[in-house]
């Protein structure tokens, strides 16, 4: 916690720094969060930077990182699992879980084409096979989940053992992407109050879902996930997909466009969550 704090402050810092001299050289992913977040603003890069930096600073609970995604302050969202916005919100959030894997890339590249982000949750063992990659997923605005060191389970173990699945695969992702994931969801989303007190001792949100995609069993194809995400599909909610079966993977266009036809905006977790 003290860590991401301390990484808190230094990004606020930089990003006033930045604000006030207007710096001519703003960072990659200064220009281009400025570009996704406001697309209306003109201006040359350090105008954008600034005006990036004005943005964050305006909604105390967002927490700018130095990337193109800003995530929550998880304070208010600690002690309780965390199932769906608890407010109105004709926002979504959809979240991917299981990768990286030989997916990923193509979840991202869909993502990107149709100008929306998700939230993954990456189980830290499978992260070293897919590195770039997930470091791609960091710096172009997605969100990234802890799932757990190997995908065991964390509910009925003692408390030790699930901060080891925690820390180390919170360890892989500082490693990949330089950040520390805020959101940690159970392996099968079943916990117990040990797992709620390790993600509490390491200032995470424990992430569940109020909405399962239904995508893990044999035979599911990807019009009836579509289908069965869209027709469930309520504003608020946290929608559960898993990018490792190839039929969802399929189903991502068709459900995002599907999700804004019925005016709900696919968006990460964090952003489900900021008014
Ligand atoms: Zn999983």
């Amino acid at each position: 916690m003290s860590t991401r704090r301390a990484a808190w402050t230094a990004s606020v810092a930089a990003l006033l720094a930045c604000a006030v001299a207007a710096c001519s050289s703003p960072s990659a992913s200064s220009v281009e969060r400025a570009s996704r977040r406001t697309p209306h603003s003109v201006g040359n890069a350090a105008v954008r930077a600034a005006e990036a930096a004005a943005s964050a600073m305006t909604s105390a609970s967002v927490r700018p990182t130095g990337s193109p995604a800003a995530e929550i302050d998880p304070a208010p969202f600690l002690g309780r699992p965390l199932k769906r916005a608890p407010f109105a919100t004709r926002k979504v959030a959809l979240t991917l879980d299981d990768g990286p894997s030989r997916n990923t890339a193509e979840v991202l590249s869909i993502f990107e084409r149709l100008n929306a982000r998700c939230t993954f949750f990456f189980v830290g063992g499978r992260v070293r096979g897919y590195r770039s990659v997930a470091k791609q997923a960091y710096e172009t605005g997605f969100e990234i989940g802890n799932h757990t060191w190997d995908h065991q389970e964390i509910h009925e173990t003692p408390l030790a053992f699930d901060l080891k699945e925690i820390d180390r695969c919170q360890a892989e992702l500082v490693e990949v992407t330089g950040h520390e994931a805020v959101f940690v969801r159970p392996p099968t989303g079943h916990w117990d109050d040990a797992t709620l007190r390790a993600a509490g001792e390491r200032g995470m949100v424990l992430a569940l879902w109020s909405l399962h995609g239904q995508d893990t069993g044999p035979g599911t194809h990807a019009r009836t996930i579509t289908s069965g995400v869209l027709r469930s599909a309520r504003g608020g909610d946290v929608i559960l997909l898993h990018e490792t079966n190839p039929e969802t993977v399929k189903a991502l266009p068709a459900i995002i466009e599907g999700l804004r036809a019925k005016g709900l905006e696919p968006v990460t977790l964090s952003e489900l969550l900021t008014r």
